[in-house]
């Protein structure tokens, strides 16, 4: 068995060198217990912006979709596969009972799924676009960081529900993608000069909800551009993830007073208790044909670092995974 363990505290871009693969001797498998090997893993940005909590010396976080291989837990015959956080290993040792959810019978589509639009990911963006923005038919929707995981699956959704979407992203090959695979309304590539005569010419009637991937100054432009009441979905803040805390300050609560706005942070966990039900919806989705799904894999548990940081970067579309 193999593991990636958490040696030095990030620094900006983390480094290979903060995480070290060993090899680990399991001990044998005890009865309520079984031993899962990983066939996906998953590479977030939560690892990232969670890296300062965790102590050094343990496992690097993460989920993984694993096969049961050995058992002495009925509830986990082996054969069986489940979604698990069991951080950065091949093989884990668990008795069943904390972070483990089964896989959803794929039916036909890629077991992988299960870390992207069949998992946290996609219940990101159905729970976080639809209880927090209430998005309408007729309104302009906004989304940044609109080719990765949660992005896609958000501007597709609001989509679905007969919004104009506008997505935010940093290449123009993901926008292609965007408009022409995923019918978007319309992409903006937030690293072009005239990022911000663009998003206004992009939004004439304004914007009604925002889903914010990426904070920053990105997010600043497009609060200028908010309607009355209009409701901002804060997921996450990407653009100061690496920043070591250098975060620029915007003209957020002045946009947020003078336009009534609503603006509500959230983690996906709040939804636990109805998880099923944005896995189903989406499936469903997907089934009939109205969403789309992407994946950029990596091959090799070696290479979950290379993984990390190209996702970091924005080398992936869609879901960065990696296949074991
Ligand atoms: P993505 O698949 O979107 O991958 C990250 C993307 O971020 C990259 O592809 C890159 O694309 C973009 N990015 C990187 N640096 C910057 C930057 N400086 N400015 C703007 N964009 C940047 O990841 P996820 O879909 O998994 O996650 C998206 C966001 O959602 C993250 O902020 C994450 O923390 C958050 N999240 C929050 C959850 C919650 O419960 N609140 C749950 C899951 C995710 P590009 O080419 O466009 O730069």
């Amino acid at each position: 068995a193999r593991k990636y363990v958490f040696r030095k505290q990030f620094d900006g871009f983390p480094k290979e060198s903060d995480l070290e693969l060993v090899e680990e001797e399991l001990p044998p498998v005890k009865d309520g217990e079984f031993l899962a090997e990983a066939i996906y893993l998953s590479v977030d940005p939560y690892m990232r912006a969670y890296a300062p909590r965790l102590s050094l010396g343990t496992t690097f976080i993460g989920s993984q979709v694993a096969k049961v291989v050995e058992s002495k837990n009925p509830k986990y015959p082996v054969g069986k596969h489940v979604v698990g956080e069991f951080g950065w290993r091949t093989h884990t040792i668990s008795d069943g009972k904390d972070g483990i959810f089964p896989v959803l019978n794929p039916e036909g589509l890629p077991l992988s799924l299960s870390l992207g639009v069949l998992g946290m990911p996609g219940n990101t963006a159905y729970f976080g676009l639809l209880e927090i923005c209430q998005p309408k038919a007729g309104e302009t929707v906004v989304v940044s960081g609109a080719a990765g995981a949660v992005g896609s699956i958000v501007g597709q959704i609001a989509k679905i529900k007969g919004c104009t979407v506008i997505g935010i992203a940093g290449t123009d090959e993901k926008g292609k993608w965007l408009v022409e695979e995923l019918q978007f309304d319309r992409f903006i590539n937030y690293k072009d000069k005239d990022f911000e005569k663009e998003l206004k010419e992009a939004t004439p009637k304004g914007v009604d909800c925002y889903f914010d991937n990426v904070g920053g100054e990105i997010s600043n432009a497009v609060m200028e551009r908010m309607n009355q009441y209009g409701r901002i979905s804060v997921c996450g803040a990407i653009s100061g993830y690496n920043s070591g805390g250098d975060v620029k300050v915007g003209m957020v609560q002045l946009f947020v007073v003078s336009k009534q706005l609503k603006m509500e942070g959230f983690v996906v966990r709040r939804w636990t208790d109805r998880w099923f039900e944005g896995i189903e919806q989406n499936k469903k989705w997907i089934k009939e044909g109205k969403m789309r799904y992407r994946e950029t894999m990596t091959e090799g548990f070696d290479n979950m670092f290379k993984a990390f940081v190209d996702m970091l970067k924005g080398g992936n579309v869609g879901k960065a995974v990696v296949k074991a």
